[in-house]
């Protein structure tokens, strides 16, 4: 069929059953059956199979569709062949194939029977299969979760990296790249990857307006904390995400013997067990489950109510990904990370034992989840800037929904300070990244800033009254604002932007909020317990918690987990 004859909303009702297209899909659709290299963001659940699988089905040739996981081509291949009469309609091809069955997939491409071809990216390499794949027509290439080529992304697979090569070995096919990472480096890297800077680009919003975002400090009552959140939330389903399964057992066990019904979740227990737990969750015969980052995918209860971090994630795109598990169903979600400084400091040594590049690249994630935990501006706002997107902070979709809006931090008139930040580093070249540029406004220096000595000398301690605390705040504010960037090449060398420079050249009022001040007394229960919004520190409860896991340790005929 020519794409111009095709009436989209008839075969979407024809193959689908659905009436209407879903957000951005009936633009990235044309894009893709008018032949053009395509590029589609959009958060989980947005709909970005029926994005590649509905031009597929209309336009002659097999598309070839690449997934990272056998699991996840089996479900579509199925969802496709249910939509049809036709088995041959989608096929995947894979090393656990047999010959008959491959020479079955052949044929039924070179008979225009198929349509979608998933294969993953390490059979994609395989010349036999590359030669066949160069004789046949091709519709497209689309490459599902695409953000594997970039090592900013969360999931990085070597083997995506080739993927360029095999495809212009293919021919002259249109590439589709969908992905639902949303960070402006990882954009960058796949569109470099793919050498496809000519792609329409379709973006949707990231904003999850139904969910509240909160920050607690962690002390020693963060165990005793938990509890009480989830006696407020009774009979809701929450999920709590720990980093070790120790830790995950540990939490599980505490919270079963104070009456609350959970279980634990992590890739060291068996297949079964796990297996019977999520089963449990689903079926609400449970209201919490304790989880490592093993579960969750593919986990689509629509009414989470909470998702709680006991430890805070690696990096902002994780945290988004595990929160946005938490009020699917457009309803109440309330997302509390405990954060400690100490807690960042156990993952980059854990890091640090990884090749340099990755060490680097897992450093400068960790500092975006610092500035995250500890801001005192929108949290919201904080986490879509951080995706590339701009948010309203007082009119915005969900804009009081965190708690930094609802108990907001008193302010203070910093035009001065932002004049001189901007013009520091408009003057030292543009070359240096926030620490140099707090070391020369707070009058340190270090190997960079010695060898620059006659950019970074006029502005030497020009901002020595304030603290690096207080500059790192203001940077962090000033780059959500726009007055600076972070260069996405160096991640983390700043730039003044126009908006910036404007600003400069006539300052107007800059409202700034100090950073909150937790993480490094976490130790210290008593401070941070105070500050938490659960009012008293609680003392007799944690010992009492001690002493009931000893005694349910006793039980088990386990070692006490204190
Ligand atoms: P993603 O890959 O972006 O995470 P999926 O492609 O798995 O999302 O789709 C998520 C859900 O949305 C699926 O259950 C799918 O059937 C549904 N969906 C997709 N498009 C539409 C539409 N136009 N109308 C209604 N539901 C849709
Ligand atoms: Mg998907």
């Amino acid at each position: 069929m020519k794409s111009t004859e095709i009436d989209l909303h008839k075969e979407l009702k024809k193959y689908f059953g659905f009436n209407k297209f879903k957000g951005l899909q009936e633009d990235v659709v044309k894009s893709i059956i008018t032949g053009q290299n395509t590029f589609v963001i959009m958060p989980t659940g947005g709909g970005k199979s029926l994005c590649y699988q509905l031009p597929a089905l209309v336009l002659d040739g097999t598309a070839i569709v690449v997934s990272p996981l056998i699991a996840l081509m089996k479900n579509q291949v199925d969802a496709i062949r249910s939509l049809s009469s036709e088995q041959g309609i989608a096929h995947v091809l894979n090393s656990s194939l047999t010959k008959t069955e491959v020479n079955q997939v052949k044929s039924d491409i070179t008979n225009g029977i198929t349509k979608l071809l998933y294969v993953a990216p390490e059979s994609l390499t395989k010349e036999e299969y590359v030669t066949f794949l160069r004789g046949v027509k091709l519709s497209f290439v689309a490459i599902d979760e695409a953000h594997c080529i970039s090592e900013w992304g969360h999931d990085f697979r070597p083997e995506y990296r080739n993927l360029r090569n095999i495809i212009k070995q293919l021919g002259d096919v249109p590439v589709i790249g969908l992905t639902a990472t949303a960070t402006p480096k990882v954009q960058e890297d796949i569109l470099k990857n793919l050498d496809m800077s000519d792609a329409n680009v379709f973006k949707a919003s990231f904003n999850r307006p139904n969910l509240y975002y909160e920050v607690r400090p962690k002390a020693k009552t963060v165990e005793s904390d938990i509890i009480r959140f989830i006696r407020q939330h009774k009979g809701k389903s929450g999920v709590i995400y720990c980093l070790s399964r120790k830790k995950v057992e540990e939490i599980a066990q505490v919270l079963q013997v104070n009456g609350i019904s959970a279980v634990p979740y992590h890739a060291g227990l068996d297949a079964k067990t796990r297996a019977k737990h999520q089963d449990m969750f689903l079926m609400e015969d449970v209201d919490v489950v304790v989880a490592t980052i093993a579960f969750g995918m593919g986990i689509d209860k629509p009414d989470v109510r909470f998702v709680i971090h006991h430890d805070i994630p690696k990096s902002l795109e994780s945290y988004y990904q595990e929160t946005g598990r938490a009020g699917r169903d457009g309803g109440e979600g309330h997302c509390l990370a405990y954060y400690s400084y100490k807690d960042i400091e156990k993952l980059e040594k854990f890091m640090s034992g990884k090749p340099v590049a990755e060490q680097e690249i897992g450093f400068a994630l960790l500092q975006e989840v610092v500035a995250y935990a500890e801001t005192s501006m929108s949290r919201r706002k904080f986490l879509l800037h951080y995706f590339g997107e701009e948010f309203d902070e007082v009119n915005g979709e969900g804009a009081d929904m965190d708690d930094n809006i609802r108990n907001p931090k008193k302010k203070s008139e910093a035009k001065d300070q932002v004049v001189i930040l901007l013009e520091t580093v408009k003057n030292t070249k543009q070359m240096y990244k926030s620490k140099e540029i707090i070391f020369t406004l707070t009058g340190k220096v270090n190997a960079l800033i010695k060898a620059h000595k006659t950019d970074s000398q006029a502005f030497f301690g020009k901002g020595k009254e304030y603290d690096d605390k207080h500059w790192m705040a203001l940077i962090r504010q000033v780059l959500v604002e726009d007055y600076l960037s972070k260069d996405i090449e160096t991640y983390g060398v700043l730039k003044l932007t126009p908006k910036g420079e404007a600003f400069i050249a006539n300052p107007v009022s800059f409202m700034m909020t100090e950073d909150h001040d937790y993480g490094d007394d976490s130790d210290d229960a008593t401070v941070t317990a105070a500050k938490s919004g659960g009012g008293t520190t609680d003392e007799a409860l944690v010992n009492m918690l001690k002493d009931l896991r000893k005694k349910v340790a006793k039980k088990l005929g386990v070692p006490p987990f204190v």
